[in-house]
């Protein structure tokens, strides 16, 4: 039955809700088979190339309160920093001479942000390395914020929904954020021509298996670009900090019905995963990953950007150890790929 459900998703890329969850449930008997389907669907697309981007986390200061998160306003033991324009650009400008090409600007919601600085970082980071790729992780802001953003020159936008069902995600966040403001979020980045991740994670407080099943048809309904899935995995100094941390088993297969459902997907072997599986980037190649973000902050602020407990920061990690990376890719059969590495879909607009 496992099989003939794998068949299907690998000519229909998509089955119900029941098929992904009988899928799930019976995982130990069919992730070999899932996996190597994953990969052949990954390699027709992509081939045996990893992209890697640099990831710059310009800040710990947040607004909001995800109830998981380490950096949550609540957090008052959370160390906070932010990066000046000068700062994320010499993050770029070192990153640029790694030879990485795409660059991650993530941080906490944090109003020092206004679209002005921000337009002023992007079009300089583009103005000064062509044919560089800016991807955005900034949280929910207003849809003209995001058009600002866009045309100064942002290509891509994360934003993860962390689960497809709305009471779920009301039992993650505090009572002024909601699910329908996350989507008009989403849908506004897609009609503005970024490219669009959206994401969950594994193992998060109160998710089942069967709602994990509906972020696959959700997924599929949505047609990001790019999807970020990775284990929940605690901070102390949060309301969740005795729940159990996400597998990395779980979030494997996850990744692999992923790629199966959106064949197309930019999809990266997270920290999430590497922290709670040490070879969790090459385990999440093998998976259908094709992605992954070593950290370019910089390294005197790279332990504050603490979003769970025991983040993983060093070896390939890190930016600074991309020749490290690459062997390990290329051991496992992959061959980095520095360049933009742009969803297969889009023309390249430099
Ligand atoms: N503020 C932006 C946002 O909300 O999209 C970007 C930064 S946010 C910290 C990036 C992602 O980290 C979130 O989408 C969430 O899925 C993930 N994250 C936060 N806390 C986590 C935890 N305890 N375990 C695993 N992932 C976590």
């Amino acid at each position: 039955m496992c099989e003939e459900l794998i068949d299907k998703l690998c000519k229909n890329a998509c089955l119900s809700a029941q098929e992904y969850l009988f899928l799930i449930q019976n995982r130990q008997s069919c992730s070999e088979s899932l996996y190597a389907a994953a990969r052949r669907v990954r390699d027709g697309v992509y081939g045996r190339k990893v992209y890697i981007r640099g990831l710059i986390e310009i800040s710990s200061f947040c607004r909001n309160d995800c109830l998981y998160c380490g950096i949550r306003r609540s957090n008052k033991a959370a160390q906070r920093y932010r990066l000046d324009e000068n700062e994320i650009f010499a993050a770029a400008e070192k990153g640029y001479s790694l030879g990485l090409r795409t660059f991650v600007l993530q941080g906490g919601e944090d109003a020092y942000y206004t679209d002005e600085r921000l337009c002023n970082i992007i079009r300089r980071i583009k103005g000064e390395f062509p044919g560089c790729a800016v991807t955005l992780s900034l949280g929910e802001r207003q849809r003209e914020s995001y058009e600002r953003l866009r045309a100064a020159g942002a290509d891509r936008y994360l934003l993860r929904h962390e689960t497809a069902n709305p009471a779920h995600y009301s039992r993650l966040h505090p009572p002024r954020m909601s699910f329908e403001n996350r989507l008009r979020c989403l849908e506004s980045l897609k009609s503005l021509g970024y490219q669009t991740g959206a994401g969950f994670m594994v193992g998060s407080p109160f998710q089942t298996e069967e709602m994990l099943a509906r972020e696959l048809p959700f997924l599929k309904r949505l047609e990001p670009q790019m999807v970020g899935i990775g284990p929940f995995v605690p901070h102390c100094e949060t309301p969740f900090a005795a729940y159990a941390q996400g597998s990395a088993e779980l979030t494997l297969f996850m990744l692999a019905l992923t790629r199966l459902t959106l064949p197309d997907v930019l999809l990266p072997a997270t920290t999430a995963l590497s922290t709670v599986d040490g070879n969790g980037r090459i385990d999440g190649m093998n998976a259908g990953a094709n992605v992954v973000m070593p950290n370019l902050t910089p390294p005197k602020q790279r332990k504050k950007f603490s979003l769970y407990n025991g983040k993983a920061g060093s070896g390939a990690e890190a930016a600074e150890n991309l020749a490290e990376l690459k062997a390990q890719l290329k051991a496992a059969g992959y061959e980095a790929d520095l360049g933009r590495g742009d969803h297969i879909l889009r023309n390249h607009q430099g």
